[in-house]
């Protein structure tokens, strides 16, 4: 049984906001968008605004 609990308050974990690059951890994230199942953070909103406006130039490349 691999049945572990999904408690990371020890450590974060950084991601990157696709807007403008920067790394940041998600707990203190400005705000956070949902897209195609992935959640994307952002340094703030007028990052999550521009991402908004176009995804998939910002997000992800879709096939
Ligand atoms: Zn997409
Ligand atoms: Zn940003």
């Amino acid at each position: 049984m691999t049945h572990h609990t999904d408690d990371a308050t020890d450590h974060a974990e950084f991601v990157t906001d696709p807007v403008c690059g920067m790394l940041i951890d998600p707990t203190t994230s400005a705000t956070s968008r949902e897209h195609d199942g992935t959640t994307f953070y952002f340094c703030s909103v007028g990052c999550a605004n521009t991402f908004d406006a176009d995804p998939h130039r910002y997000g992800h490349p879709h096939p």
